[in-house]
């Protein structure tokens, strides 16, 4: 068993994200309020909400062109430190899409790793810096394994996104190596890190469009 996400699909994602960021405005704000200067949840917000004006357009596009459309609308419009390593994670993920139709499991492997390794570089950081690739490298190793072990499409898409909760949770007991939290006198020790609660957040509502669009 298998999943198949084709472009209006991942738009119908994109779309979703939004909604689940609207709906937590006050708390991503506040946790970029305790480590960092505020503007996290606007700035994504405002990538989000112009990739949602663009959808029809985006969705025209085939699987490849329209990461790229998205990573360029992102790196313009987010602004802030993710908006970089959004668009760069973007752009890297159209590339591994090129002449491919759909995604599916292999696939959105590719994509998150290609993702993952597009923001270590950009950004300079490690696992452990208390940064969004906090949640994301676990989601990417638990989705190898996943795979490895040949699981189910359920079980694959509910620990991987398991894995990313789990990985955001941990930065609550991190200290910042790099971004912002690392002008805090305590390196932001005790709170949760905002890009890795929101990269969590994006990686679950993926895995639930994956369970939705999984065929027989
Ligand atoms: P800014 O820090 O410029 O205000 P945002 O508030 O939009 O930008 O994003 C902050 C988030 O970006 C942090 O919570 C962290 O997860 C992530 N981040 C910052 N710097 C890096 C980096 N070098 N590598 C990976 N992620 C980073
Ligand atoms: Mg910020």
């Amino acid at each position: 068993m298998n999943f198949t996400l084709n472009s209006k699909d991942y738009m119908d994602y994109i779309v979703a994200v939004n909604q689940e960021l609207n709906e937590k405005e006050e708390y991503i704000t506040n946790l970029d309020l305790a480590t960092g200067d505020g503007d996290h949840w606007a700035n994504l917000h405002m990538g989000f909400t112009k990739l949602t004006e663009e959808k029809e357009r985006l969705e025209a596009l085939d699987i490849s062109s329209e990461l790229k459309e998205i990573g360029k609308i992102m790196m313009a419009v987010i602004g802030g430190s993710s908006g970089v390593l959004y668009g760069s994670a973007y752009l890297h993920a159209s590339k591994v899409m090129k002449d491919k139709e759909a995604i599916h499991k292999e696939e959105l492997f590719e994509i998150l790793n290609a993702m993952l390794n597009a923001i270590m570089e950009r950004g300079q950081a490690k696992p452990g810096f208390k940064t969004m690739i906090d949640s994301l490298h676990p989601a990417v190793e638990e989705y190898k394994v996943a795979l490895e072990e040949g699981v189910s499409v359920e079980e694959l898409c509910k620990r991987v996104a398991a894995a990313a909760e789990k990985g955001a949770e941990e930065t609550r007991n991190m200290e910042s190596i790099k971004g912002r939290a690392t002008y805090q006198s305590n390196k932001g020790m005790g709170h949760l890190d905002p890009g890795a609660v929101t990269m969590a957040l994006q990686i679950k509502v993926l895995m639930d469009k994956a369970l939705e669009k999984r065929g027989n």
